[in-house]
């Protein structure tokens, strides 16, 4: 095919139940790359339970970084800290004293509002 897609072991199919999924159209070798992703968003399943980086999901009694705005983080260093960027922080902190210490439980709708406004294409896939 001329439009790239010819080398794809799948197909993107639709049904009005289950939604999008992949069907092979050819035999998948073990180990073959089939699908490669981006992560775009991500938060811990309990952000305010203080047992995971809020930036890098990092897990475990490594050295822990509690944010002004009441996140933990693996490390004021984290290398993922840009996931927590000083706009979201700034809410979090401001929700603090309105939200009786569960500021954290925002993270997940601020982080998908963010997305629908800094990246239109993830949001594209993200809402119904
Ligand atoms: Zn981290
Ligand atoms: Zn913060």
């Amino acid at each position: 095919m001329e439009d790239g897609t010819s080398d794809l072991p799948y197909r993107v199919c639709h049904d009005d139940t289950k939604g999008r999924f992949l069907v092979a159209t050819r035999d998948i070798k073990p180990f073959e790359l089939v699908l490669r992703d981006e992560t775009e968003l991500v938060v811990p399943a309990r952000p305010d339970a203080g047992d995971a980086c809020c930036a890098c999901l990092a897990q475990g009694p490594q050295e822990k970084f509690r944010c002004a705005c009441g996140l933990t983080l693996c490390s004021e260093d984290c290398p993922q800290r840009h996931a927590h960027p000083a706009e979201e922080c700034r809410v979090l902190s401001n929700l603090k004293p309105l939200a009786a210490g569960k500021a954290a439980k925002f993270l997940l709708p601020l982080r998908v509002l963010r997305a629908a406004e800094n990246a239109p294409a993830l949001w594209g896939h993200i809402r119904y």
